[in-house]
């Protein structure tokens, strides 16, 4: 479902501490692209990502997801919003402890009612034969693949991904992008990634450039758009 951002605007602090750090985000990103959002550390980026997400309100705008205004909606519809349309991906794993891999991603399974195949995506991600191992038995980049599991198990329409290579070396973040990427060509999930790592630019289908608070650039890949 495309994404629809109107003049969304969000404040922090109060009366003369007050600092304005979306200042009018207007954009849409379209179904099953990969959207890269960059910028400068506290440009906005992750307050952007939380709005969309439904874990924080705007002060005023818009968000539109297919016929659903997201501000709009009661505590149990953004639950379930939450819920269906959304995975979200943080830079630490959010792991829990004592649960195994697939564990950890039947969790997520649990909360949809469209889930993908557990097995299946456990090979898609390279994890088949770490599936009985808990997360402090795994490398950084093992404990990432299993919270992307978790996250895209639910067949979201959106998935969130908030400086997912963030806490890995080099190469570990290229095989994460590169995983990113075919979930996204696999499932056909809209991606909205928050990334300082370059090696993004050729996956994009759209990078929007956040600047103290306001899209400077928001450019379509064209190279990537298939002819019709
Ligand atoms: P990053 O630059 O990696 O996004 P930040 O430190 O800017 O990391 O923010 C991480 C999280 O902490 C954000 O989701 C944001 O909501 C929260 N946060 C950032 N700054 C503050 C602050 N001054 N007070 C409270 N929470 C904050
Ligand atoms: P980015 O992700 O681009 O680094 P953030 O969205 O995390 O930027 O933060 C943007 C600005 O908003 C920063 O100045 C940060 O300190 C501030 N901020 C973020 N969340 C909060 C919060 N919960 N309370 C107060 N200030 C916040």
């Amino acid at each position: 479902m495309t994404l629809i951002l109107e003049d969304i605007k969000k404040s922090f602090g109060e009366e003369e501490n007050k600092t304005e750090v979306l200042k009018g985000i207007s954009c849409e990103i379209k179904d099953g692209n990969i959207c890269v959002l960059l910028g400068p550390s506290g440009s906005g980026k992750s307050t952007l990502l939380n709005i969309i997400g439904g874990i924080e309100n705007s002060d005023s705008g818009k968000i539109k997801i297919g016929d659903e205004v997201v501000g709009e909606m009661k505590e149990k519809k953004l639950t379930q919003y939450r819920r269906k349309h959304l995975g979200y991906v943080f830079q630490s794993y959010n792991l829990i402890p004592n649960l195994t891999v697939k564990e950890n991603i039947e969790v997520g399974a649990y909360l949809s009612d469209k889930p993908l195949d557990i097995d299946e995506l456990l090979k898609t991600l390279g994890l088949w034969e770490h599936k009985d191992k808990i997360p402090n038995q795994l490398s950084g980049g093992q404990q990432q693949r299993t919270a992307i599991g978790r996250a895209i198990v639910k067949n979201p329409d959106i998935l969130l991904c908030d400086e997912p290579t963030g806490a890995l070396d080099y190469n570990t973040s290229k095989e994460i992008l590169k995983l990113i990427e075919d979930v996204n060509k696999k499932f056909g999930n809209t991606v909205i990634l928050v990334t300082h790592n370059d090696a993004i630019k050729n996956m994009a289908d759209q990078v929007i450039k956040l600047k103290d608070g306001q899209i400077r650039h928001n450019d379509m890949n064209e190279k990537k758009i298939p002819a019709m």
